[in-house]
């Protein structure tokens, strides 16, 4: 499994539950080396197979580099998590800047089709071969209950990327769905992460509570276990699913 942005927050969740379940397990990060590599240790204790890799998953060059080094040394994929996502400052659109939503479709967008489109090269029945793969597998992608909403008055940026993943989703599904491929997202609600710091909002989450129905913040940890069974083969029948785990908003 390669899980992107997989050093912290929800990556870093699924990366070790899927360590847990008996995958080998690719931890990408961007910047924070250490926190991944405490992610790939942690996994290493418990008896898993894990490597640390780093790529910006916006740069072409860094993403096809990477797919290299896990078909080396972890062998044939079989499930992508597209998880490495940004937000940024609250702002309305009339103040936001190209730059500003450059970046948030570089990564929240082209990101995730750069790293899916390396996948189903890999774990397509049609392709195969000259990958070692076309065994068939699993993408999830993390959309955001902003894809719903739409993030006014704070990062409707944001909100529209994380819509084109759910867009991207669906289209994706439905192409390889005779190729072995099965593609889902989940769109969580609020959870606790270094996200929102990350957003000069360090205690949006607890802030939010109130918002909820069920009244409080997700854990990463609850975002994994959907991912997990989204890729799982108790989720045989399930593609192109977007699912909210959100606690109700
Ligand atoms: P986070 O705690 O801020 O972690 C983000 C991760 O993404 C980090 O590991 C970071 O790598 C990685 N990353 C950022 N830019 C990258 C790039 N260009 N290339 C590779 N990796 C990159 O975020 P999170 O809250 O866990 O969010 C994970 C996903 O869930 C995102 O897609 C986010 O939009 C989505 N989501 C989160 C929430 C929430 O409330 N937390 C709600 C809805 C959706 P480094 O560690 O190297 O910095």
């Amino acid at each position: 499994m390669l899980v992107t942005g997989g050093g912290r927050g929800i990556g870093a969740a699924t990366a070790l539950l899927a360590g847990q379940r008996g995958y080998a397990v690719a931890v990408n990060y961007t910047s924070d080396a250490t926190s991944a590599t405490a992610v790939v240790e942690r996994i290493r204790a418990g008896g898993g197979q894990a490597l640390a890799v780093q790529a910006d998953v916006s740069d072409e060059a860094q993403v096809l580099a990477m797919y290299a080094r896990v078909d080396r040394e972890l062998g044939p994929l079989t499930a992508l998590v597209n998880n490495a996502g940004v937000v940024d400052s609250t702002q309305r659109l009339a103040e936001q800047s190209l730059a500003r939503w450059q970046r948030m479709f570089a990564i929240n967008v082209f990101g995730t089709l750069l790293c899916s489109r390396e996948a189903v090269k890999r774990m397509s029945t049609k392709h195969g071969g000259q990958y070692g793969g076309g065994q068939g597998g699993a993408i999830v992608n993390l959309s955001s209950v902003a894809a719903q909403l739409g993030g006014a008055g704070q990062y409707v940026d944001y909100a529209a990327a994380k819509g084109a993943v759910d867009s991207f989703t669906r289209g994706l599904a439905r192409e390889v769905a005779t190729e072995g491929i099965r593609v889902n997202a989940v769109r969580p609600g609020v959870i606790e992460t270094d996200i929102h710091a990350s957003g000069g909002q360090p205690d949006r989450a607890q802030r939010m509570a109130g918002m909820i129905p069920m009244q409080r913040p997700g854990t990463a940890q609850e975002i994994a276990q959907a991912i997990l069974w989204l890729l799982s083969n108790g989720a045989s029948y399930a593609t192109s699913a977007v699912l909210d785990v959100s606690g109700g908003r």
